[in-house]
């Protein structure tokens, strides 16, 4: 059994399951520097977390949480927030690998739900923008929205459905059952730690993460069905910002509830990003010759990811939830993050380098 170092008692404890992940590290880093709070951090590896590890109110346990079950129900106990982020959020492996993504993103966080339950702590969980789906709406409402997808045989929608029964799970056992919750969603955070640039194989990670990767490998870009479909990009500070607003809870105030986080003005076709892309590869003088080389070319969603892909044309959200509740607004736009992202690959530039 892992023992726990006795931290400030007086100061909330939050764990975080999945701290080396793309949303883990970047709160933890904006954590401790925005708030005194004590903060467990689990994950299979480190190499995200750089110089947070070692810091005085971090500690890092370094193991597998699904085969570590009394240790992380132990976590759970010793701790006041609960952050289940463990979870593969990639397309390509809702349709390649949907059985491995139901064990993980379902099974395993079921457990960890039960546990907050259990030993009553609060739960702030990660849906997804993608449990809207196919949504005709022009924006995606939490309250109203209607939840649209495909027929099975589509096997993408496997991570929205897990998602979405498990949003429904976590309000049932808060209505029913008295646990404490807040659901958020995300929509499509972009940030220089989303996925490694440079290892990245095709179709198998986000989307700007493989366009900046196949214009510095000299690969051609891949446009899924001609790009005109539209994501609103979000820049990570800005999504772990309000994240730490939930954690906050100032008076109760996220208690029961859920929030899109998502950057409504920025909604960019993914056609719009690879061009946008290229355009800033040429202001770095030492990649400038392989913006000049990139080729995008369009190919078919059954061809890129198989024929269990099915897309969501447009996904826009709405905010007023967190702006009216939470004050919070997001304050990136799509270049400025797009040119953080570069400085960080291109130029070794990082804002979360130190605190
Ligand atoms: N996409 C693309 N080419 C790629 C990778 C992705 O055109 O090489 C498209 C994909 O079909 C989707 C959009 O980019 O419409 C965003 O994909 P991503 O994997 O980032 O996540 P999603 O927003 O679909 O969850």
């Amino acid at each position: 059994m892992i023992e726990f170092r006795t931290m400030n008692s007086e100061k909330k404890r939050i764990l975080i399951l999945g701290a080396n992940g793309f949303i883990g590290s970047s709160l933890v880093w904006k954590l401790l520097k925005e708030t005194d709070y004590e903060i467990t951090g689990v994950d299979l590896s480190d190499n995200k977390l750089g110089c947070v590890l070692g810091r005085e109110r971090f500690e890092f346990f370094k193991m597998d949480a699904i085969k570590n079950k009394a240790d992380i129900e132990e976590a759970v106990k010793n701790s006041d927030v609960v952050l289940p982020l463990i979870a593969v959020a990639t397309p390509a492996l809702y349709v390649k690998d949907p059985v491995r993504v139901y064990n993980l993103d379902f099974e395993s966080n079921v457990d960890v739900i039960r546990m907050c339950l259990k030993h009553k702590k609060r739960v702030v969980f990660p849906s997804t923008s993608e449990v809207y789906g196919m949504c005709p709406d022009e924006a995606f409402d939490e309250y109203s929205s209607t939840l649209v997808l495909g027929p099975i045989e589509k096997e993408r929608w496997i991570y929205s459905c897990i998602k979405q029964m498990l949003d429904r799970l976590i309000w049932a056992y808060g209505n029913h059952e008295g646990l404490q919750f807040t659901l958020f969603r995300p929509f499509n955070f972009i940030g220089p730690r989303l996925d490694d640039i440079r290892a990245t194989k095709e179709g198998s990670s986000r989307v700007i993460t493989q366009f900046a990767h196949n214009i510095l490998n000299g690969k051609p870009i891949k446009l899924v069905n001609g790009g005109l479909q539209k994501r609103c990009f979000t820049y990570i500070d800005d999504g772990v910002e309000c994240i730490v607003k939930i954690i906050q809870n100032k008076d109760g105030c996220a208690d029961g509830r859920i929030f899109n986080i998502g950057n409504p003005d920025e909604e960019h076709s993914v056609k719009e990003l690879a061009e946008v892309l290229v355009e800033s590869f040429r202001q770095y003088p030492d990649y400038a010759a392989l913006a000049e080389k990139a080729v995008i070319e369009t190919v078919s969603g059954d061809e890129y990811y198989g024929a269990g892909y099915q897309d969501a044309q447009r996904r826009v959200p709405s905010i007023g939830q967190a702006k009216n509740i939470l004050g919070w607004t997001p304050k990136t736009d799509f270049k400025t993050s797009i040119k953080k992202i570069l400085d960080y690959h291109l130029l070794g530039k990082d804002d979360e380098a130190c605190l």
